[in-house]
């Protein structure tokens, strides 16, 4: 901790532990204390710590291949767009290495179809209290001012409106619109959905506008609503034109992915986007192990998530300092009207570990194969922490 104080830029503000090692819905910190993770690396390990289909498949490739860059095929990337295509209706991908980057690359795509159609089709239709990422791009469309407001001027032409306020959505939407995109569930934002009758109008006025509308699943996408895809939720589904992904994908190495269908694919034709580390093949083979188990865990999420969140709206019944519990299946949000970050801190010391987003909100994103058990475990340590509140 001293030397990250001299030596780090001081841009995080961490919690006072060390982690050293983890098993399944568990991490140990380098006193060897027990934490039940319900926060997995922002959502990143989504199989929990150590999943031995996962080790396995690291050290078989590691001594074979880690990197041969995108200048050369290997045996993965294919497999895994194919994979990709399947489960998102969405025909071509691009591999890459985090979330910011595939928001990038997706907002490249829909700049690189619309301005040759017209110079001044370039507004990007955003939402307030939406995130998006940290470079200047995935910024630009984030809809936190505070996060923007230092960087000045970023690219230009972009819209926020406020989240299922259709009559400003069709106010902002024309034919300068280039994109319109969404967060089907903010993550940082709150854990907000959106409804579903908002992202209809979304889509049609994206198609009324030949504007591409963009879905940013890099939260709550890839099996965590219980659904591989949180727009597929929507009943009868609503189909985007781009999704980007990241965060469960790579199941704790660094993945990202934007899919898009032909007509979005089309932006970024031969030579116009690429990466040096993007879908290597020891990452690549290890998320055709993540999709892989996650096929089989789909109703897991489902069951134990509606399960936590059932428990947790019997706690707001009890305690009337929770204003509201949301989500899908393991992406939930606990809504207090007090500031929660001393309960997370408390929550530490009992050996559970969650965050808690929008000063307010407790944010829970465990892994996937945790158990009813192990949710019943955690649910009795917040009961004492709300307790002592
Ligand atoms: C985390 C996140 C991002 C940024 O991903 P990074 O991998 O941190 O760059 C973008 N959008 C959403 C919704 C996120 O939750």
């Amino acid at each position: 901790m001293e030397l990250e104080r001299e030596y780090l830029l001081q841009n995080y503000s961490r919690y006072p532990i060390v982690v050293r090692r983890g098993k399944g819905c568990y991490v140990y910190d380098v006193n060897g204390k027990r934490y039940l993770d319900l926060i997995a690396g922002i959502g990143v390990n989504a199989l929990g710590h150590a999943h031995p289909r996962i080790l396995r498949t690291i050290r078989s490739q590691a001594a074979l291949l880690l990197h041969c860059s995108n200048l050369y095929y290997h045996e993965y990337q294919g497999p895994l767009a194919k994979q990709l295509a399947e489960i998102s209706g969405l025909q071509r991908s691009f591999f890459c290495n985090s979330g910011t980057e595939a928001m990038e690359g997706a907002l490249k795509m829909a700049l690189g179809r619309a301005t040759p159609l017209s110079a001044d089709k370039y507004e990007i239709i955003s939402l307030e209290n939406s995130f998006h990422g940290r470079t200047l791009g995935a910024l630009a469309i984030t809809g936190q001012a505070k996060y923007r407001q230092p960087f000045g001027p970023l690219i230009p032409g972009v819209r926020f409106i406020q989240r299922n306020d259709i009559a400003a959505l069709e106010q902002a939407a024309g034919p300068r619109t280039a994109a319109i995109v969404l967060e089907w569930i903010q993550g940082e934002g709150g854990i907000y959905p959106l409804s579903a009758e908002f992202a209809r109008r979304a889509r049609e006025l994206a198609d009324e506008h030949d504007a591409l509308l963009i879905l940013d699943e890099i939260q709550c996408g890839v099996g965590r609503p219980g659904k591989y895809f949180a727009y597929q939720l929507a009943e009868p589904a609503i189909m985007p034109d781009v999704v980007a992904a990241a965060k469960p994908l790579g199941g704790g190495l660094p993945l990202g992915a934007i899919m898009a269908n032909e007509r979005a694919a089309a932006g970024l034709p031969a030579g116009m986007h690429g990466t040096t580390f993007g879908g290597g093949p020891l990452v690549c083979r290890v998320a055709l192990e993540v999709l892989d188990v996650i096929r089989e865990r789909l109703l897991h999420i489902h069951h134990v998530g509606g399960y936590f969140r059932m428990e947790l709206q019997s706690l707001a019944r009890r305690f009337p300092f929770i204003k509201e519990v949301r989500g899908y299946g393991l992406m939930i949000g606990m809504e207090l009207d007090v500031p929660g970050k001393q309960i997370v801190t408390d929550g530490m010391a009992e050996g559970l570990l969650f965050n808690c987003t929008h000063d307010t909100v407790l944010r829970f994103l465990p892994p996937y194969i945790i158990t009813e058990q192990e949710v019943a475990r955690a649910l009795k340590i917040i009961t004492r922490l709300l307790k002592k509140l």
